[in-house]
């Protein structure tokens, strides 16, 4: 099963000039779906993590299942306003548009081996706002975790130093 074939691509959705990556076609595919949570098991099982810091909302689908997997916790980092707790939080500028995230400012350990997964890595401005929130909590991250990546774009760029993997990934 190549994952990467069930993903629906729908050009000029929200704006103009953007391929929107729609993963709600391999999340409805269970082959497609289940594989893409085992890649993720089979390379994070023997590292050692203590949770996974899900990102708000597409992280969530498989970054709770690669949590449950590997039986640790589960971070949500959510969107300004959603979090009942203390919450640190960073502004960021998406592919369009603008956000701020926030993480509960007791999620992580200092010195706790995590790993970031979110569905697609773009512009990488909302995996470098995730990347600073862990940081500041003083997490140590093993690796950034995307089902697809969008190279052309060098979201890489925006979280030099930290390591980075994609399923797979679109022009
Ligand atoms: P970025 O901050 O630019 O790296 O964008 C990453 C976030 O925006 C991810 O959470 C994606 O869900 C979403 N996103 C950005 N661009 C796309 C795209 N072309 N297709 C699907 N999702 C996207």
């Amino acid at each position: 099963m190549d994952v990467k074939t069930t993903i629906r691509s729908i050009p000029g959705w929200p704006i103009e000039g953007v391929v929107f990556r729609d993963l709600t076609t391999l999340m409805q595919n269970p082959q497609a779906y289940g594989q893409s949570c085992d890649i993720l098991y089979e390379r994070y099982k023997d590292q050692d993590v203590g949770k996974i810091v899900g990102i708000d909302a597409r992280g969530f689908v498989f970054g709770a299942v690669l949590a449950y997997k590997l039986g640790i916790g589960f971070v949500p980092v959510r969107k300004k306003g959603k979090l009942p707790w203390n919450t640190i939080e960073e502004t960021y500028t998406l592919e369009y548009g603008e956000d701020t995230l926030e993480i509960h400012e007791d999620a992580v350990e200092k010195g706790e081996k995590v790993v970031i997964v979110d569905d697609l890595i773009a512009t990488g401005g909302t995996i470098g706002a995730t990347v600073k929130l862990v940081k500041k909590l003083g997490a140590d991250i093993v690796e950034c975790a995307f089902v697809v990546e969008l190279p052309e774009l060098k979201g890489r760029e925006q979280i030099q130093g930290c390591n980075v993997f994609a399923i797979t990934e679109f022009d």
